[in-house]
């Protein structure tokens, strides 16, 4: 499980190559070749520098690291804890009672672990959505705890306990912005916050002026069933504040109009399927976005509840729009029965790779397997498993039956950040011991509601009256 010497190139040897490429290329037998932490060279028999590093990809699946568009990374911190949690309760939880409690470390501490969560499930570039900023010495331990974590971040600044008016105005906030934006070690820096208010004075105008006095993306929770709607598009709109490359996460409750404003101004959608299929922001709008033509990512929105692995994500986001289109052609007068689907399992991959390269910008630089792009590679692979036999139709593979124990490698940047399946960069023992210090005070500090908050009342379910009673 040897880390290679930094700088060393890399060649993975017979795999199938799912490119990802414009072309659809896939290759049933091929090599990847990385040099200078770029992709130098894909196909059989690749000739490799001396030195390098060979990795045995036969009976395995090469295809680009994935990118998740949207994390809400320092809650991974409380991973798990509000699995029964619908919205409401999320919001009274982080916004209303006990998100401030979180001290700069706590937030470092959820950072740094989901960190590494990405990478060791194949995704090697996350938008840390992170909108728990209360105060600008947050803003730096959340910061500096991205660019020290081995993977690619956007770091997407927000503050959920102030108005984005006020937060945007603040020098020191913009003083941690300009300073990430200018980070190599940063993949990017977006502004970070929701049109909530249905006031027709729109006051995030000054937010989305602040964006972009910094050069820099906006990326905003739109069309959330009961928080944000169609009037922060139609405002944004309005306003002409709208631009290409904006993400609009999740946009699952929004009218006609709204997609077709996001369509028109070059927008882009975060899929968070799990996080729609279960907490109540509207049904995911895969549909919706077929229809309008808008470019889909993929996300996992928070592990306080769901997965982080964009395997899920990939399942969630299939089943949700072939659940749906069953349903609906059943419920037609006469019923219909749909023969063809219309959602593609190689789609599915494509928004978990190229989509969320588009979304971000980055395009150029990552999302497929391609000669010159930047070195992220992920290599599926587990010989130990029955789930990996017979290996038939890769993009099936991948979507239904990969999970993420069975990222063998991944590379970040030509660097092995996870090799024969387990993760060799950053410092996992010192990062749990964070967390354990963040989690022994966060129960201390909320008492009895530590326990409370994890399990929320029931509602009453009546069993109907069955008149058949079955007698022998
Ligand atoms: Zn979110």
């Amino acid at each position: 499980m040897a880390q290679p010497a930094s700088g060393r190139p890399v060649v993975f040897r017979n795999g199938i190559v799912l490119t990802m490429d414009d072309r659809h290329t896939v290759l049933p037998k091929g090599d990847v070749l990385v040099v200078d932490g770029r992709i130098a060279a894909i196909g059989p028999e690749l000739a490799a520098p001396d030195g390098a590093l060979e990795i045995d990809a036969a009976g395995g699946i090469l295809m680009p690291g994935m990118v998740d568009t949207h994390r809400h990374m320092w809650q991974t911190a409380m991973r798990a804890y509000g699995a029964d949690w619908t919205l409401t309760q999320y919001f009274v939880w982080y916004y209303l009672q006990y998100g401030k409690l979180f001290r700069p470390e706590d937030y470092a501490a959820g950072n740094l672990i989901s960190a590494l969560d990405a990478i060791e499930s194949g995704v090697t570039t996350s938008v840390d959505w992170s909108h728990g900023l209360r105060t600008p010495d947050h803003g730096w331990a959340a910061y500096e705890a991205l660019a020290s974590s081995p993977g690619r971040y956007v770091f997407a600044y927000g503050n959920i306990h102030e108005a984005p008016w006020e937060w945007t105005a603040d020098p020191e906030v913009r003083r941690i912005l300009e300073t990430s934006r200018d980070d190599e070690r940063m993949f990017g820096t977006q502004v970070a916050f929701d049109v909530s208010d249905q006031d027709a004075a729109f006051p995030e105008l000054d937010a989305y002026r602040a964006a972009k006095e910094l050069g820099l993306r906006v990326t905003t929770h739109a069309g959330v069933w009961g928080a944000t709607n169609d009037w922060g598009i139609r405002n944004a709109y309005e306003a002409g504040v709208m631009e290409e490359g904006f993400t609009y996460v999740h946009a699952a409750s929004l009218s006609a109009e709204s997609y077709q404003k996001i369509a028109a101004t070059g927008g882009n959608v975060s899929l968070a399927t799990e996080s729609e299929d279960t907490c109540g922001q509207g049904y995911p709008p895969i549909h919706q976005l077929r229809r309008y033509g808008i470019t889909a990512s993929l996300s996992v929105d928070t592990s306080v509840w769901m997965s982080a692995d964009l395997f899920s994500a990939m399942r969630a986001t299939v089943n949700a729009d072939r659940a749906l289109e069953h349903y609906l052609a059943h419920q037609l007068e006469p019923a219909e029965t749909v023969t063809h689907v219309k959602l593609r399992v190689e789609d599915v991959v494509h928004m978990a790779t190229r989509g969320g390269a588009q979304a971000i910008g980055k395009d150029d630089e990552i999302g497929s397997l391609e000669a010159g792009k930047l070195g992220d590679v992920v290599l599926l692979k587990n010989e130990d498993s029955p789930t990996w036999a017979p290996l038939i139709n890769p993009y099936g593979q991948v979507v239904y039956q990969a999970q993420r124990g069975d990222v063998h490698t991944v590379l970040v940047g030509g660097e092995v950040v996870k090799s024969e399946g387990k993760v060799v960069a950053g410092d996992l023992p010192g990062v749990r011991a964070k967390l354990d210090t963040t989690v022994a005070y966060l129960e201390r500090e909320i008492g009895d509601d530590w326990i409370a908050g994890q399990f929320p009342e029931i509602p009453e379910a009546e069993v109907l009256y069955n008149p058949y009673q079955y007698k022998k």
